[in-house]
């Protein structure tokens, strides 16, 4: 669906995010290894892989990643991650935290991020803790965070379930660093958008971690 003007949330399990410009953006590629859901998504607005600039890759657990490689089959556009998480993305790393060992097809990462970076018009917010090299993507021209699974909104926002994190101090560290920042709306992997008001959300989450 059409969340704002030009960003369009892909329902996969995890949330793919789409963001049309002068450039097309990708944030995240699904838990289905044929990516179909977001192939057909695209397909049924018109927009095709091989224009996509840009694969963003919040961080590398298999409900965001595992699409990636067939995306990418039909598709010239670099994937870009955090520096930390680019490893465990193209396995040169063995991931050793949850869910466990990872089984995606290795998808080597051309742009490799740090925090404050501007890239493809997408600014980036390192927010670890729930993986090592888990980022947020912050959309400034329209004032909405992409959180990833920096916090969770699927019963009201809160952090993830700690079963999940491999670090849950600094899981919240990092929710506590986005709620520094103002943004209007969000996006997450997993619950629904919030629509106007969202860093004052994450503000009172903040307070209570
Ligand atoms: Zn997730
Ligand atoms: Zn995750």
């Amino acid at each position: 669906m059409e969340f704002l003007n030009g960003v369009h949330v892909i329902e996969t399990y995890a949330t793919t995010t789409l963001v049309i410009d002068d450039r097309l953006v990708l944030v995240d590629t699904s838990a289905d290894a044929d990516g179909g859901k977001i192939l057909d998504y695209l397909a049924k607005i018109k927009v095709k892989p091989k224009d996509l600039s840009t694969i963003f890759i919040t961080h590398t657990h298999p409900d965001h990643v595992s699409g990636l490689a067939s995306i990418k089959k039909n598709s010239p556009a670099k994937v870009a991650a955090h520096r930390i998480e680019a490893d465990f993305i193209s396995r040169k790393k063995t991931w050793d935290g949850p869910p466990g060992p990872q089984r995606h097809t290795p998808t080597p990462v051309d742009v490799s991020l740090d925090d404050g970076q501007m890239h493809d018009g997408l600014r980036v917010i390192f927010t670890p803790g729930h993986t090592r090299g888990s980022m947020s993507l912050l959309d400034e021209t329209r004032s909405l965070l992409i959180a990833g699974d920096a916090a969770n909104n699927e019963s009201g926002l809160r952090s993830m379930d700690d079963r999940y994190n491999i670090d849950p101090k600094q899981h919240r560290e990092s929710i506590k660093k986005l709620a520094t920042l103002h943004f209007d709306h969000a996006i997450f992997g997993h619950g629904e958008p919030i629509k106007g008001e969202a860093s004052a959300k994450f503000a009172e989450l903040a307070k209570r971690l």
